[in-house]
């Protein structure tokens, strides 16, 4: 994957609706969609124009909500990621209200700076009413398995909720101040979920790009899933390998990171469906993998 350079946006041609139901094995949730307030989205664009690829679709969290269902997408985990200390709750409350005016499309996840003075009372909070966490090693400048983030694992861990984490090297980008390659690693999630056997865990992009360790965890740890997020839609270097997914079918969640993508919103979609899945396969992609892993 091409790092630092930021990278042209794909100019390819959009699809009107998701595709028709045998296709797709019924109702299409993805996994990973972004909502964040508009300060600070409108940051995360000037971030993503210059350090990584630009953002096509410039959509507010209500257009975002719009957009999906205008074009058949029945529901959506909403995810956001504090950069700093002090700022979760504001995340939080800010998606909550989003998902609390769209119950029926929306799923919520709350996020948590790990380490800053108040994170678990945070977390439980955000674990009252919220499906899960999310985390991001990047942004946040650690490792899966930093001690701070105990506290984090072992409050979802009891809640029955899941983690999502970007623990993958890929993307990554020297503007994050961090060397990612050397900061994250697959090892690392395999020693948490040791430690944290009845964890739920999701780690985007399919772990990219560390394809084969991740693979070999799903074997390992039950409770791991990764969504598909940029990592079958061919705009990176090395895209995941097409037999992983037909392997891991009761693993792996459609995901996409609508709307800060590159290229067209059905892209993953388009290129997902083209692939010779059994209608099982479909179904657990594109719906059920989601609904086992946030619906509870
Ligand atoms: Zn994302």
């Amino acid at each position: 994957m091409a790092r630092g350079e930021p990278i042209a946006t794909i100019d390819d041609v959009e699809g009107a609706y998701v595709p028709e139901a045998h296709l797709t094995g019924g109702p299409v949730i993805d996994a990973h969609v972004h909502l964040f307030p508009a300060g600070v989205l409108a940051a995360i664009w000037r971030w993503f124009d210059e350090h990584a690829w630009r953002v096509r679709y410039r959509l507010s969290a209500e257009e975002v909500v719009e957009f999906l269902a205008a074009r058949g997408v029945a529901r959506f985990v909403a995810l956001h990621y504090a950069h700093k200390p002090g700022i979760a709750r504001f995340l939080n409350d800010f998606v909550r209200e989003v998902a609390s005016a769209h119950r029926d499309r929306v799923i919520p996840l709350g996020t948590v700076f790990p380490g800053e003075p108040d994170a678990a009372a945070i977390v439980r909070d955000a674990l009252r009413d919220l499906a899960g966490i999310k985390l991001h090693c990047h942004v946040q400048k650690m490792a899966a398995d930093d001690p701070r983030l105990d506290e984090v694992y072992a409050l979802c861990q009891d809640a029955g909720k899941p983690i999502v984490i970007h623990s993958g090297r890929e993307p990554a980008s020297p503007a994050y101040g961090v060397d990612t390659r050397a900061l994250c690693g697959a090892d690392q999630i395999d020693r948490v979920l040791e430690r944290f056997p009845r964890l739920t865990m999701v780690v985007p992009h399919l772990g990219a790009d560390e394809f084969v360790e991740y693979e070999a965890l799903l074997a390992k740890h039950e409770h791991l899933f990764l969504d598909t997020t940029m990592a079958v839609a061919g705009f990176f270097g090395a895209d995941a390998p097409a037999e992983m997914l037909t392997r891991n079918g009761d693993r792996i969640l459609y995901g996409t990171d609508f709307p800060n993508l590159p290229y067209a919103w059905d892209r993953e979609l388009a290129r997902l469906v083209a692939r010779p899945f059994d209608e099982a396969t479909r179904r657990k992609l594109f719906s059920g993998n989601a609904l086992r892993v946030f619906e509870r």
